[in-house]
């Protein structure tokens, strides 16, 4: 969701104010940091990224420095107080305001250096998504488009809904008219973006609900495969996927956080399901779609778990088979519920001690996934071609999300290819188009 913010947010400011891109921030004009703070190490990466450009900015006074996102929307007063050369502190709904600050910290750039802070929240309800602003860039032939912003869950580790807010849909015919323009500038797949996507329009009564708007994404042509990110085993039921199963747009590719495999720690997390249900959801998919490739997010050393709640996480990954998992140690988030029982935190070296047990484990199952794909044939949507070693070769995803290289040339490019399969590694395979 951060990139696409950072991506729609560079067009925006390179289409309609005529800003070019550049590697190196020390000679930018404007630095734009788009922070994160789902885990204490976020945070201090941002915080660092900016205490590294002070010296720059004596130097350049003229330089605009703006801090936005998820860590400003929550330490805004602080970064301000902080960071005195920084000249913009903006929230998590600010990101259409952006130009008009920018502007105006460049006008007052020439008189004297001020600070400008909003990090407002109180109108969530009102959350104005980034617009579709393109006239010159191109489009890779994957894209992001957000749905939704906002959490209404609550868990008590997580401190999206304080940053991002609650729930808000975004409308239906804004999303089908930007994937409509993605798909005319030659891109083929979406990935959709929430923190909650399956409860896409259960704030918007009568309006089309998640799956109804993936029919109507199907519909588009030019898209060719959708997927979406981020779903939620508490809201995900067996209608939904039987609706999903017969989008043939849909990919078999399904990001469904765990988090933990152990029903006491998913009460504590306030998650909403046990892991019953996980396995209802999975054994259904499954049915439908056999090729399902599942991928899910784990958090490791909870306050109070145990070393048998962590081996049901270590049965519930064997079980469940999954093709990659997202592992984190639990961090401490200010606000939020878990936080606050410090008595039954994990000490560190437990915590990564499970941690790496947990990733040993999903390598192991990760190989041997990569190695079921030798001899079959996949569909690769071809995304690049690069010269290697005086060959070209196409480089593209199946509809697993599995990465594929083969030899191939330009006229590939952004074309759905069959590809067997010849060779395999951890992280992509190897192949030959399919005569
Ligand atoms: N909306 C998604 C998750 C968004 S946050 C969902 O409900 O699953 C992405 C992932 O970061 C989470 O799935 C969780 O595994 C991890 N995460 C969130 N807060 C965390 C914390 N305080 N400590 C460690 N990991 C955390
Ligand atoms: Fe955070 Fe996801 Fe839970 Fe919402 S559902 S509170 S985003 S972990």
């Amino acid at each position: 969701m951060n990139d696409y913010e950072s991506d729609r947010t560079f067009r925006l400011f390179h289409d309609q104010y005529g800003y070019d891109w550049i590697e190196d921030p020390k000679e930018a004009d404007l630095v734009l940091f788009n922070t994160c703070s789902i885990r204490e190490k976020a945070d201090q990466k941002a915080m660092s990224g900016i205490g590294e450009l002070k010296k720059t900015k004596d130097l350049r006074p003229e330089m605009i420095i703006a801090v936005g996102g998820c860590m400003a929307q929550m330490q805004g007063d602080d970064i301000k107080h902080r960071f005195p050369y920084v000249d913009i502190v903006f929230g998590t709904h600010q990101w259409t305001k952006l130009p008009e600050m920018v502007e105006q910290a460049a006008q007052d750039g020439k008189i004297f250096h001020t600070q400008q802070v909003d990090i407002d929240f109180e109108n969530w309800r009102n959350y104005s998504f980034l617009p579709f602003h393109d006239t010159e860039t191109t489009h890779p032939v994957r894209e992001n488009v957000t749905i939704q912003n906002g959490c209404n869950n609550f868990c008590t580790f997580c401190l999206v809904p304080f940053t991002r807010g609650r729930e808000v849909s975004r409308p239906v015919a804004d999303i089908l008219d930007e994937i409509r323009k993605l798909a005319d500038r030659g891109v083929r797949e979406v990935n959709l973006l929430g923190q909650n996507v399956n409860a896409y329009g259960s704030d918007r009564r009568g309006e089309p609900q998640f799956v109804d708007l993936l029919d109507r994404v199907a519909e588009i042509d030019g898209i060719e495969r959708i997927r979406f990110v981020t779903s939620h085993p508490m809201v995900m039921n067996i209608e939904m996927i039987d609706r999903l199963a017969a989008n043939p747009k849909v990919c078999e590719h399904l990001h469904l956080p765990i988090q933990s495999g152990s029903n006491r720690v998913l009460d504590l997390m306030q998650r909403g399901y046990h892991i019953e249900k996980y396995r209802e959801l999975i054994t259904h998919f499954r049915k439908r779609m056999p090729n399902l490739a599942l991928t899910t997010d784990i958090i490791v050393g909870f306050p109070g778990e145990t070393e048998e709640d962590f081996q049901q996480t270590l049965d519930a990954v064997r079980e469940f088979d999954f093709d990659e998992s997202y592992s984190f140690i639990y961090s401490p988030r200010p606000n939020t519920k878990a936080a606050k029982w410090n008595d039954q935190f994990i000490p560190d070296a437990i915590a990564k001690d499970r941690l790496y047990r947990l990733k040993a484990l999903q390598r192991q199952i990760k190989d041997q996934h990569s190695k079921k794909y030798l001899g079959q044939t996949v569909e690769v949507l071809v995304e690049k071609i690069e010269n290697r070693a005086g060959e070209d070769i196409a480089i593209g995803k199946t509809r697993t999300f599995q990465t594929v290289n083969f030899p191939g040339n330009k006229q590939f490019l952004c074309n759905l290819k069959n590809v067997k399969i010849t060779n395999t590694y951890m992280y992509s395979l190897d192949g030959t188009l399919e005569a």
